[in-house]
């Protein structure tokens, strides 16, 4: 599933393509499973900006009248992925398989939204009111690339918790935008055995460091490719060959060289170091 860095490359792809277009037309896939809400509102509306929260990419729209604030939230689910067609003479939608919706823009360039597996989702809401149709969203935890991520929140979060330091991290709530390749790769660096259900402050300070500094380094390099992930310009992300840990099982620590090991950590396949991280 698409993480935080991740997400945040493909923001900074799409915000040049689509700040100020307004959508001419909407199109997307009646499938049962599919987690569309009331997309066709988009239509004739203008897409002001493009952010991120934790995972979820925000799209604020235009104010319709004296109508309220809208926004489309837009969340990749576990196979999702974005493209920007902009050659109509040779159109992407055509070559793509999986393509569950399609924004015309009135520049004539056509996002598209691709995901195999129908995990993803695509809601507009009233800005700001995410409890009735994206509740994950209206609980998230801090951004961990702000300021209001601090040791102190982390430490706070993690003493007042009995589930594993890994489930903590995974559930949203105690910091967004983390996943399972992040997780690991954090822990690996802290020294934190993942399903280690108590991290004093001294431990929570290191990592609180690591998450900040593997996410920031996956920022820069544009994220992890792995499966179906990929950039809006259909790319592959540079992080892959720097992971420590998530994945990397049954290959010498980099650190002590001790074979990594695997085991399932809330309900996740989980990479760890026996001697680097205990318990
Ligand atoms: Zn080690």
């Amino acid at each position: 599933m698409p993480e935080l860095p991740e997400v945040e490359s493909v923001r900074r792809q799409l915000a040049p393509h689509l700040t100020g277009r307004r959508v001419d037309a909407v199109w997307w896939d009646p499938h049962p499973h599919a987690r569309f809400h009331a997309v066709d509102r988009l239509a004739g509306r203008h897409l002001t900006a493009v952010r991120r929260r934790g995972k979820f990419l925000l799209l604020p729209l235009d104010p319709e009248g004296s109508g309220a604030a809208l926004e489309l939230v837009l969340h990749l689910g576990m196979t999702g992925s974005l493209r920007i067609d902009t050659d109509p003479a040779r159109p992407l939608a055509t070559t793509l398989s999986h393509v569950r919706a399609r924004l015309e823009l009135d520049d004539g360039a056509v996002l598209l939204f691709r995901d195999p597996r129908r995990f993803g989702r695509l809601s507009v809401v009233e800005a700001g009111r995410y409890d009735a149709v994206v509740p994950t969203l209206a609980r998230l935890g801090p951004e961990p690339l702000s300021d209001a991520f601090t040791p102190q929140h982390l430490a706070r979060g993690l003493a007042t918790s009995r589930a594993s330091v890994k489930a903590r991290l995974l559930d949203q709530r105690l910091v967004a935008g983390v996943g399972n390749i992040y997780a690991d790769e954090a822990l690996w660096r802290a020294r934190i055995h993942p399903a280690s259900r108590r991290v004093g402050a001294t431990r929570a300070a290191a990592l609180h460091t690591a998450l900040v500094a593997v996410l920031s380094a996956a920022v820069e390099r544009e994220g992890t490719t792995f499966r179906d992930y990929q950039m809006v310009n259909g790319q592959s992300g540079r992080y892959a060959q720097h992971l420590d840990a998530y994945g990397q099982h049954g290959r010498p620590c980099r650190r002590c060289a001790t074979t990594l090991r695997r085991m399932v950590v809330a309900q996740r396949t989980t990479s760890y170091c026996p001697r680097c991280q205990r318990i």
